[in-house]
């Protein structure tokens, strides 16, 4: 078949040149041709491309040797045969320097086919080698601006070759870098293990990919997404590894951030309530499967709130703070700290042998909140009370492990604070019975099952009764008659008390507003307040209308209040203070000298009554100290323009020593027990009683 050949002629001789294509038709050749014989033509016709150019050795106006110099200026690569008559030897030598490819005698042209068929496929390889070494270049180049990392190893994993972009975000040189490991940048134990699976992988000629987190020279972490692939030769062996690596830092650590905020108290750093789900359920999970107990402490810090509300949620915070370092300090690696919220914590033990381990944490935490806390300044005890549960023993799922060492913990309030507290069953019996109180507590009101009872107290100058306190009791379905301290504290908790004490007020100045009219303004009717009632707003006003609406004078109710609703008083509180103050009705400091000692309150208000607790009391005659804290007690009240009412008097000498250190009234079992009202009636009715053992009078 014949092949096609662009022959440009370089030949004054027009059948010198007819002659050669002749030749090269007769050899098989499709010609297309041109013949030029001057520089200018040369380089008009270069213009195209040329398979074979066929120059002249002597022409008049050109010559071979500045025909290769245009050529060679043109940059193009085209077989250059010269024609020629008898050449001179160095003649020759010189133009093959200049890049004539080869020589023809004129008259001997059986040569000229095998040459020009040589000198094409010459070309041809050359032409072929360029474009490779061209492709080379472009990829070197691709590799050194590569906007990722490429390191390239020896099968043994070497560096042999790291791009300017490694070098710019590793911080190493290429100096550095080559010669050293691959791995040589990587961080932990988990890039290590990491990096094992990559080797077993591309050794069998497979590609690998993964995230690395590695440390830059400066110590920076850098996180990178690798992929490794092994270079082979024509035999399939493994010469090189190709490493590209793309710099995923930010979209990491964005990544890390949304799984903290998921994860993660923004507060504290701790665990939060989700990530402690998950962790209780590995842990169950695996105690399950091996057969072994996890152990949950629930801790919630003691009176926090306190802090919170008297400080601030600032000064709240750095305690919180504070306190998740001290709990963090008394946990060993793989238990789980968790911030469930507010002031609650929770601690996963995964694994734990015995009871005594948990427990051995539980006082290590104690210990750690017996320390007070400093906070600009000054101190505060916060304290920590504790519940332990343990999975399966005390539950089967998370979610009852953790409500039993939640009722653990309450349990250790309960028993004072401070402490910790394992779940026992009795505490699950204990919680279903007081389900079942708060129940009846409820309906208590509507059943009609509140029955009050009334205490005289007397006058110590002349024995005669100075007014009732009123004191609530429950009586039971089984006729048993239950003492208010059994059941006031729950009404306080779950709100019932408001209710109640209203009933009270309301059934009590009706039950004695006749009596009370009868004694002209001489006897008062005394009220146990809580702090729940008195900072309703408004209760002043029910106060008005319950007097009103029985007629009796607000001068003859004394509603007693404890010194602590005074300490932490709230607006409501002091307003509903002074409404009832200008109303006219009498305002009384119960159980007082217990706890709070501060008298400043005391003359903020314009109080009628100091009751001095029954703890002083029966005291008198046994403790000399006890006896002179009643007397600057007593003193104090008057002082303030307070009558003083003792409290529990239960002996004559009791009543002796008050009556001989001025104190006004008194109260107790040796004038009377808390009665119901018709029992009460005969005492109420005498006005006078016998001066002493007034409970005979009944
Ligand atoms: P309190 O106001 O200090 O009431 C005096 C308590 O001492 C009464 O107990 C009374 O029975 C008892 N008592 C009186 N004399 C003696 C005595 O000589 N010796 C001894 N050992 N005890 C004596 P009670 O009735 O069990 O009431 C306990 C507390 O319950 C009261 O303490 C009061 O704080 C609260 N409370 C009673 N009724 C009500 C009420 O209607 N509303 C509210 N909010 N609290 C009430
Ligand atoms: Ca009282
Ligand atoms: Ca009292």
């Amino acid at each position: 078949m014949a092949k096609s050949l662009k022959v440009l002629f370089i030949e004054d001789s027009e059948a010198d040149m007819e002659l050669t294509v002749a030749e090269l038709t007769h050899g098989g050749f499709l010609l297309e041709s041109q013949r030029v014989e001057t520089e200018e033509e040369l380089l008009d016709a270069l213009q195209e491309g040329w398979g074979l150019i066929i120059c002249d050795y002597r022409m008049p106006r050109f010559s071979a040797e500045a025909a290769l110099a245009a050529l060679k200026h043109s940059g193009r690569d085209i077989p250059f045969i010269i024609m020629s008559g008898a050449v001179q030897a160095e003649d020759t030598v010189n133009l093959l320097k200049q890049g004539a490819h080869d020589f023809m005698d004129k008259h001997a042209l059986a040569r000229l086919i095998p040459a020009v068929e040589r000198e094409l496929r010459e070309a041809e390889v050359r032409q072929e080698r360029r474009r490779a070494e061209e492709r080379v270049r472009i990829l070197s180049r691709a590799v050194e601006q590569s906007p990722v990392s490429v390191v390239i190893t020896d099968p043994e994993g070497q560096i042999e070759y790291v791009n300017p972009r490694f070098e710019e975000l590793s911080g190493y040189s290429a100096g550095e870098a080559t010669g050293r490991n691959l791995g040589f940048t990587l961080l932990d134990q988990d890039s290590a293990s990491a990096l094992t699976e990559l080797w077993n992988t591309v050794s069998t000629g497979r590609e690998w990919s993964g995230e690395f987190c590695s440390a830059r020279r400066d110590g920076q972490l850098l996180w990178e997404q690798v992929s490794v692939s092994p270079l082979t030769d024509n035999d399939g062996h493994i010469t090189h590894y190709v490493v590209i690596k793309e710099d995923i830092t930010v979209r990491r650590s964005y990544e890390e951030q949304l799984l903290r905020q998921a994860h993660y108290d923004q507060l504290t750093g701790l665990a939060n309530r989700v990530l402690m789900i998950d962790r209780l359920n590995v842990a169950l999970e695996a105690a399950q499967r091996d057969g072994h107990q996890c152990a949950l402490l629930v801790i919630d810090l003691d009176h926090f709130k306190n802090v919170n509300d008297s400080l601030g949620h600032s000064v709240g915070d750095n305690l919180l703070k504070e306190s998740a370092g001290r709990l963090s300090g008394c946990i060993r690696g793989g238990d789980t700290l968790v911030r469930m919220g507010g002031d609650e914590f929770v601690v996963i033990l995964p694994r734990v042998e015995s009871a005594r381990e948990a427990q051995q944490v539980a006082e290590q935490i104690v210990q750690q909140f017996e320390r007070p806390f400093t906070i600009i300044g000054k101190q505060y005890r916060v304290t920590a009370s504790i519940g332990i549960a343990f999975f399966p023993d005390d539950g089967k799922n998370p979610h009852l492990v953790l409500r039993n060492a939640d009722l653990a913990m309450y349990k250790a309030k309960d028993l004072g604070r401070n402490q910790y507290h394992f779940f026992t069953e009795d505490i699950n019996r204990q919680l279903i019975e007081r389900l079942e109180l708060e129940e009846r507590l409820h309906r208590a009101l509507d059943d009609n099952e509140l029955v009050l009872f009334y205490q005289p107290i007397y006058s110590l100058e002349d024995n005669t009764v100075a007014g009732v306190e009123a004191l609530v009791r429950w009586r039971q379905p089984d006729g048993s008659i239950w003492l208010p301290n059994r059941f006031i504290p729950l009404a306080e908790e779950i709100g019932v008390i408001q209710e109640l004490d209203n009933w009270v007020l309301k059934t009590a100045l009706r039950a004695t507003a006749a009596w009370l009219a009868r004694s002209q303004g001489g006897i008062r009717l005394a009220l146990n307040i809580s702090s729940q009632q008195l900072q309703m707003p408004g209760f002043n006003e029910y106060v008005a209308e319950q007097l009103t609406a029985n007629g009796v004078s607000p001068t003859q109710l004394e509603l007693e209040i404890t010194e602590r609703m005074l300490v932490d008083d709230s607006e409501a509180t002091q307003h509903n203070i002074r409404a009832l103050c200008d109303m006219g009705v009498r305002i009384s400091i119960d159980d007082f000298g217990t706890g709070y000692s501060s008298l400043g309150y005391l003359q903020d208000y314009p109080f009628h009554t100091l009751k001095i607790d029954r703890s002083f009391v029966c005291n008198i005659g046994v403790n000399t100290n006890t006896s002179q804290l009643i007397e600057t007690i007593i003193t104090m009240g008057h002082g303030l323009g307070m009558d003083v009412v003792a409290e529990g008097v239960e002996s004559d000498m009791e009543r002796q020593f008050l009556r001989a250190h001025g104190c006004n009234q008194a109260q107790g079992y040796l004038f009377s027990h808390p009665l119901p009202l018709e029992r009460l009636r005969p005492i109420l009715n005498q006005f006078s009683p016998a001066a002493e053992g007034v409970s005979g009078a009944t």
